[in-house]
C-alpha cells in the first residue's frame, strides 16, 4: 500500500478513490483498514477490552457539515469567519483534507464512554490497550500529545490512522508523527 500523507497542506489526491468496506455499526473504512479494524476489535475483545468506533469514513459533504457547524458556533460568539475557520481547523479538518474522507482513519472510544470524547480517554484501559497494540494492526495514534506543532492538530487520543503494519511498527518504535516519518522516508527512500 502506498503511504499517503493527508493534512492541512496535503489534500486527498484527486485520483484516490477508497474501496469502502462495512465494519458494522453503520461505519465503513477502506478495505484494508476495515479488515484490520475488525481484527483489532476482535483481538481486544478477547482480552476483555471493548473498543467502539464512533466515526470512520466520512463523505466530503458530511465533513463540510461538521466544519460549518463548528464555524457557525464560533461566529455566533462574535468571531470573524477567518478566525472561526482557523480555530475549527485545529480539531476538524477542512473537507477534502481529512483522513476520514479517505476512509483511512477511525475515531475510537470505549464501549461505556459517556458524552463527547475528550482527552480523558487517555486514562482508560481501552487507550492503554491501543497504545500497546494498535500498531500490530497497522494503526497509529495520529495526533500525539506534544506534537501539535508538527501535526497542526490538537492531541486526539481517539483518532487512529491506518498505515499498514510495517509502517505502523516503525512509526511506533521511532515515536514519530506521520509527517516526520514521511520526511525521513523520502530522505532514505527505504
Ligand atoms: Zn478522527
Amino acid at each position: 500500500m502506498k503511504l499517503i500523507l493527508i493534512n492541512k497542506d496535503n489534500p486527498i489526491p484527486e485520483n484516490y478513490c477508497p474501496n469502502l468496506m462495512d465494519i458494522g455499526g453503520g461505519y465503513s473504512l477502506e478495505k484494508n483498514a476495515a479488515l484490520s479494524m475488525k481484527a483489532m476489535i476482535c483481538a481486544a475483545a478477547a482480552e476483555g477490552i471493548c473498543l467502539r468506533v464512533f466515526s470512520a469514513y466520512r463523505s466530503i459533504a458530511y465533513q463540510k457539515g461538521l466544519f460549518d457547524e463548528s464555524t457557525d458556533k464560533y461566529m455566533f460568539r462574535g468571531m470573524s469567519y477567518e478566525k472561526a475557520a482557523e480555530l475549527t481547523a485545529q480539531s476538524i479538518a477542512v473537507p477534502g483534507y481529512s483522513e476520514h474522507n479517505a476512509g483511512l482513519a477511525a475515531d475510537i472510544s470505549s464501549m461505556d464512554w459517556q458524552g463527547d470524547i475528550s482527552e480523558e480517554f487517555e486514562n482508560t484501559p481501552e487507550f492503554a490497550w491501543l497504545q500497546k497494540n494498535a500498531h500490530r494492526f497497522g494503526y497509529i495514534l495520529r495526533y500525539p500529545k506534544g506534537k501539535e506543532h508538527i501535526t497542526g492538530i490538537i492531541y486526539e487520543p481517539w483518532h487512529y490512522r491506518y498505515v499498514g503494519a510495517k509502517h505502523a511498527g516503525c512509526i511506533n518504535r521511532l515515536g514519530l508523527t506521520l509527517e516526520e516519518y514521511m520526511q525521513m522516508h523520502r530522505a532514505c527512500s527505504c
